[in-house]
């Protein structure tokens, strides 16, 4: 039996907002006397956004810079919204033509197909057609668990070479191969708009500001003058308002984490997260909630997906292998909580 526990948005714009007041630490131990940060949030993407900075007038700009990127982040990639670029590229999979997409299109695309095969497939950003069958994406969920035959036929759809991209300095174009194809970039695209704000707002020399989409971060500055950063809390998947540990995000780093608390099913008393194993078709167990802590949010945000996918060996070395820069902590989803770390993140980790 199959009992679909997804929460309804409402109540997670609750609970982020809940979340996301604890999640930034205000670090130090010397004067001078705190000024107050300032931050501004509002609902956008399905979640909760929120800039912050000490100085108001950058908070406000930053907002201002926030909004118009996410809403063009949501004209183009929304899986949601039937007049989104992704919605039109998708619905000609199959067809004769290419369909003309934008620089940020091209640039998610690749970056997930890079993934996709770092990855060996665990990661895959062609998986929704499986997603769907499993009662995600604003599908029916299953009476019962899906047939192998079933989910290996939507598997089929989600071959990553079967997507031709042609990317040039002022043409974009991409045409998915195969009728039913569809592309979705749930996993990376929150990642991907505060990039595109932080980029902005270093174009506009604005600095010591926090970015923050759903709990995808990314720091411009320090939070005070000496702080070296900003002092971001990894939360306890198992208890809302603790913390597990505390991270110092630098100048430009990111940090995104995936968890199965928020969105879910539950197969015979087992909890499995929104997120599938592009190798199996099967919805991901035995992860809590993976946090990674890379270059840029793009990449965190689809590292954190990867890794989550990945067992805890095949995560380490991938971020070995290809992002040696990134830092990752995972948290198995088993009672009593354990904590388990790269290296690099362990040497980072205030606890
Ligand atoms: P959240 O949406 O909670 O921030 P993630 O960034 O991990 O979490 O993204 C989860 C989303 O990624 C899912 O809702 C789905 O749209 C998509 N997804 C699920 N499984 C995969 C996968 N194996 N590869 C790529 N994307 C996936
Ligand atoms: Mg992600």
């Amino acid at each position: 039996m199959i009992r679909l526990l997804e929460k309804i948005i409402q109540t997670q714009l609750k609970f982020l907002l809940l979340v996301s007041a604890t999640l930034i630490i205000t670090a130090g131990c010397s004067p001078p006397p705190p000024a107050r940060l300032n931050r501004l949030q509002w609902a956008s993407m399905g979640t909760i956004a929120a800039v912050q900075s000490g100085d108001l007038d950058t908070a406000q700009q930053l907002r201002t810079l926030a909004l118009d990127e996410f809403a063009a982040v949501e004209r183009e990639l929304s899986g949601w919204s039937e007049s989104s670029t992704l919605a039109e590229v998708n619905r000609h999979a199959g067809g004769e033509g290419a369909v003309p997409i934008s620089q940020s299109f091209s640039e998610i695309f690749k970056l997930s197909a890079k993934v996709t095969r770092e990855s060996g497939g665990a990661f895959n950003p062609l998986i929704a057609p499986v997603l769907r069958i499993w009662g995600f994406n604003g599908a029916t969920p299953p009476a019962a668990t899906p047939s192998t035959e079933v989910l290996q036929r939507a598997l089929a759809l989600a071959c990553i070479d079967d997507v031709e991209l042609t990317a040039s300095s002022n043409t974009n174009m991409i045409r998915l191969l195969r009728s039913g194809m569809q592309l979705d970039f749930g996993a990376v695209a929150k990642g991907y708009a505060v990039d595109l704000v932080w980029r902005s707002a270093r174009e506009q020399g604005l600095t010591d500001a926090l970015i923050d989409l759903g709990g995808n971060l990314r720091a411009l500055g320090e939070a005070r003058p000496g702080r070296e950063g900003w002092l971001t809390g990894i939360r306890d998947p198992f208890h809302d308002s603790r913390l597990v540990a505390k991270v110092l995000l630098r100048d430009g780093e990111a940090v995104a984490t995936s968890g199965n608390y928020e969105r879910f099913v539950e197969i015979n008393g087992e909890r499995c997260a929104h997120i599938i194993d592009g190798r199996t078709a099967m919805p991901v167990k035995g992860m809590a909630a993976v946090t990674v802590v890379a270059q840029d949010g793009a990449t965190a945000d689809a590292l954190s997906t990867a890794l989550f996918v990945l067992s805890v060996e095949e995560g380490k070395k991938l971020i070995q292998e290809h992002y040696p820069e990134s830092l990752a902590l995972w948290i198995p989803d088993v009672q009593p909580l354990r904590i388990i770390t790269t290296a690099p993140m362990e040497a980072r980790l205030q606890r």
